[in-house]
């Protein structure tokens, strides 16, 4: 067990960082204002070839590990930034690497990791379903070497500044299967030859997400849209959700600690009574219990992406990592809340920004509720409570 981190990772670590200071809290306020995408921070980071991270060499990309791709999340929302505006293109890569054919692979990747593709967006939610995923009804219908695919998304993020669509649908209806997590087709769908059948209606949300709710229209692709073999999406779906879990962990983590060092700063000159605020038990006590939320979330972080970096089982991990670093951020979040009084409500300190970006990683990608459901179910032998 190795607890220190490589010269390379701090090396990426470092040069994240001072990648992120150009792009300072002022700048994510404005963009978060005028509800704008961060283009010019997703090109720089495009540019560095940070968002190849995780695409092999032969692939063009740099072909790191899944740690590293996890420390450039944490690092940049650390930095006071979000990296939801770019993090798909890391955790659909699992999908597309394990499952993808080797034509989708040549084809797409080197684009990719160019910058001349952005593959962001992701659509499994449906207004139906929820958290049920295999209630899908958006459904891919074989029409010689096409499928037809009609039906509607929701909360699908960053569709307006993405190429590239990972589309989950089913091919056999729920009604007909035995086991309802069969018959689920995942496509990689490229928006600049068949955008026109998806109309994308955005929903206005308490942050800056970019979010919206698709209605597809005989969008009519091609079988090379397919990825894997009909009906088998949902399990390949698995594989990027355990890389999502591990690096939505990671951006949590990343906010939790900007939270603890803004309330720490903050704590230590603000002088209230006389004294700094800090000084009050009242004050300091949430903060550190915040801080150690966020370390123990973060070792639960490094023991579950050392396992995928190993291709072992990490299924329980990734959960758990995903559970504790957002309930710790949200911890940290309300800590440093308090810290600010009155001044964490201005948009002059950013935390009410952070504060409303860390919450969703409660609800979103998956609902912490399901994820104790996963871990009383699959790693305590609970009943399945649903
Ligand atoms: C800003 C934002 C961006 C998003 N981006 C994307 C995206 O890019 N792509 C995408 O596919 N999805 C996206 N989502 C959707 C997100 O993954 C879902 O909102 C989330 O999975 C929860 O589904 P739901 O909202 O339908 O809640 P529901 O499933 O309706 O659940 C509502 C509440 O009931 C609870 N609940 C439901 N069933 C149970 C149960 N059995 N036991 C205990 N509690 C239960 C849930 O925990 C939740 O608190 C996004 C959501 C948001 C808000």
């Amino acid at each position: 067990m190795d607890f220190e981190f490589s010269s390379g990772q701090r090396e990426i670590r470092e040069a994240v960082s001072s990648l992120c200071a150009r792009f300072g809290d002022e700048y994510w306020r404005q963009c978060d204002e005028r509800s704008a995408y961060p283009e010019e921070f997703v090109r720089t980071l495009g540019e560095a070839g940070w968002l190849a991270a995780l695409i092999p060499q032969e692939y063009g990309g740099a072909g790191l590990t899944m740690l590293d791709g996890s420390i450039i999340l944490e690092e940049i929302n650390h930095s006071g930034g979000n990296a939801a505006a770019c993090h798909a293109q890391m955790y659909t890569m699992a999908s597309l690497l394990k499952h993808g054919s080797e034509e989708q692979k040549r084809r797409y990747l080197p684009r990719i990791a160019s910058g001349e593709l952005r593959l962001q967006a992701f659509g499994v939610t449906e207004p139906d379903a929820g958290s049920e995923t295999p209630k899908i009804k958006t459904f891919a219908r074989r029409a010689g070497d096409n499928y037809v695919i009609n039906g509607s998304k929701i909360f699908t993020s960053r569709y307006q500044h993405s190429d590239m669509l990972l589309l989950l649908t089913r091919t056999t209806p729920f009604d007909e299967l035995k086991k309802k997590t069969d018959g689920m087709s995942l496509f990689l769908v490229n928006l600049r030859e068949y955008g026109d059948a998806i109309k994308a209606v955005p929903i206005a949300t308490m942050i800056n997400h970019g979010t919206n709710q698709l209605f597809i229209d005989n969008l009519t692709v091609p079988r090379a849209a397919l990825i894997g073999e009909e009906g088998k999406g949902f399990h390949y779906l698995l594989s990027s959700l355990n890389a999502e879990r591990i690096l939505v962990a990671s951006e949590s983590i990343g906010d939790g600690r900007w939270f603890v060092e803004h309330a720490v700063s903050y704590a230590n000159e603000r002088r209230v009574f006389d004294r700094a605020i800090g000084m009050n038990q009242g004050v300091q006590f949430p903060i550190a219990k915040a801080h150690m939320s966020v370390e123990a979330a973060s070792l639960m972080r490094l023991k579950a992406v050392t396992l995928f970096d190993a291709n072992l089982p990490c299924g329980g991990e990734a959960n758990m990592a995903k559970y504790l670093a957002t309930e710790a951020a949200w911890e940290a979040a309300e800590a440093a809340m308090n810290t600010l009084g009155g001044y964490g409500f201005t948009k002059q300190y950013h935390v009410e920004r952070k504060w409303r970006e860390a919450r969703l990683y409660r609800t979103a990608p998956i609902s912490n509720n399901l994820v104790l459901s996963y871990v009383a179910e699959h790693l305590l032998g609970l009943p399945r409570s649903y």
